[in-house]
């Protein structure tokens, strides 16, 4: 496997970090909305509501699976990990 320059001689770099705090900050967004979305779920709410959650949820979630695959990306370039 051929792998870019500025990651074949490093095991870590700064991008790793970048590439993890990504991952982590969507993915605590998504963590956030569907905890209120729990609650909400427990509570009158209308079919609109339900509605826009629903697409935020989507959004979110769709977001941090984009940026959480990024980060496994990096590592598999690294080769800390093992492509999929
Ligand atoms: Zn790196």
């Amino acid at each position: 496997m051929v792998m870019p320059a500025d990651v074949k001689f490093t095991r870590v770099c700064p991008r790793c970090e970048q590439f993890l705090y990504g991952a982590s900050l969507a993915i605590r967004r998504h963590a956030t909305l569907m905890e209120t979305a729990i609650t909400l779920s427990r509570t009158e709410h209308s079919e609109e509501e339900r509605q826009r959650f629903k697409a935020m949820l989507d959004a979110t979630f769709n977001e941090a699976q984009a940026a959480w695959d990024a980060y496994r990306n990096h590592l598999v370039e690294h080769g800390i990990l093992s492509p999929a």
